[in-house]
């Protein structure tokens, strides 16, 4: 069997510029305080990551293995996650008078959201560098995500979510033998309950975009979009943010799928949908600004959009500016709305979150910012069987 090995180099601060030991434990950049990015020698991965050998590669994330930041085989860990279906949304599509509407299923990725990708590589890597016991502030799915590639990796796991946590959660977050604390607060506040901890010595920070490696398994969505659509990437991604690692992952994936000579320069416009009540980077986007202003008073049924600071927020905007993309804002209503048409009309039953990228392609139709004959790929990034609360 061939070894694959990662092509890891480097870690780069994202705002500026300044290089770190990959192969040490870190958070932020020690210097900025911002988010720091894996950097590969491309040309060495390339000799072995090339289009044809994907396809005897297994159907999950690790088939980039050589793009990705863990060394040692062994800790790759794997519950099946990744390479989720594409599927074309007939229905709605002629709802809309659309022709090429796709989603992205990733309600089908154990613990039924896209965390996982980027749990699995946070935890692989933690696990790889000799961290001894995790921690997360969530809102739900990130939890779960860790809680699960925790019990795999056979490390402690300690949870800090909000009390207001949908049941399901909680459920599962005990089942994955994870230990959860309630906090009377917002994700923020969950937050500095686990920094508290980091100070203490008891646990790593696995929050988003806080340490490097979360941005890594979810880059693997854009890998994955360039694979599925025979490597000619969709006009236009609609993608709902909260911390934003989805859209900063598969901006940095695009860029090295055209170093690796897998795309050309074009790329998708990237749209980033909020709730109303929670949507500090659309403002900061329609002010022309480089990073957000915290929101004030989040409330949101999403609760994976009720993120009132995120850590990348330049990286956010600047992908979406530089890709020509937009932002905006649904409201809870269209949301709710959204989850039940999805499900009567494609049989999906989607995480509000999730819903909240049809409501805006709605807006966006209506506004001509996206038009109907143009490849569009919603992000269905959660699967809404932990959010019954919402449709009973
Ligand atoms: C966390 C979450 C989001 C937001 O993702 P980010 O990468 O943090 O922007 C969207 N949808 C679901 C289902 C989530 O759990």
């Amino acid at each position: 069997m061939i070894i694959v090995k990662s092509a890891l180099t480097h870690l780069e601060c994202g705002w500026t510029g300044e290089t770190y030991d990959a192969d040490r434990v870190w958070n932020l950049s020690p210097a900025a305080g911002r988010p720091l990015l894996a950097r590969y020698d491309v040309a060495a991965a390339g000799a072995t990551l090339r289009r044809e050998a994907l396809r005897e590669r297994p159907a999950t994330l690790w088939r980039y293995a050589e793009m990705l930041p863990v060394r040692d085989p062994a800790c790759r860990l794997t519950l099946g996650e990744g390479f989720t279906p594409l599927i074309r949304l007939e229905h709605l599509g002629a709802t809309l008078g659309m022709e090429a509407l796709y989603a992205k299923d990733e309600g089908l990725i154990p613990t039924a959201s896209f965390k996982a990708r980027g749990l699995c590589l946070a935890v692989s890597r933690a696990l790889e560098l000799g961290v001894r016991a995790l921690a997360i502030p969530t809102a739900g799915n990130a939890g779960s995500a860790m809680a699960a590639y925790a019990a795999k990796a056979g490390l402690p796991a300690a949870i800090f979510a909000p009390r207001d946590v949908p049941a399901p959660f909680l459920a599962e977050y005990r089942a994955l033998g994870a230990e959860v604390t309630l906090v009377d607060g917002l994700i923020s506040d969950c937050a500095r309950l686990v920094q508290e901890g980091v100070r203490e010595g008891r646990w790593f920070d696995l929050s988003t975009l806080k340490e490097p490696y979360r941005v890594e398994g979810k880059k693997t969505m854009g890998y994955e979009l360039a694979e599925q659509f025979d490597w000619a990437l969709p006009d236009v991604i609609i993608y709902p943010t909260g911390g934003g690692t989805g859209i900063v992952g598969m901006w940095k994936a695009f860029a090295e799928m055209e170093q690796l000579g897998w795309i050309d320069s074009r790329r998708p416009r990237l749209i980033s949908v909020q709730s109303a009540g929670c949507a500090p980077i659309v403002r900061a986007f329609h002010a022309g600004a480089r990073t957000a202003e915290p929101w004030s008073g989040a409330a949101t049924i999403a609760d994976g959009l009720r993120v009132p600071a995120a850590i990348g927020d330049f990286l956010i905007l600047d992908a979406l500016r530089e890709s020509g993309g937009t932002a905006l804002t649904v409201t809870d209503d269209e949301i709710r709305a959204a989850m039940l048409e999805t499900g009567r009309a494609e049989g999906i039953f989607v995480a509000p979150e999730a819903a909240a990228t049809l409501a805006a392609l709605r807006h966006l139709l209506a506004a001509g910012a996206v038009r109907p004959g143009e490849r569009v790929v919603l992000f269905f990034t959660g699967s809404g069987l932990k959010y019954t609360h919402l449709v009973s």
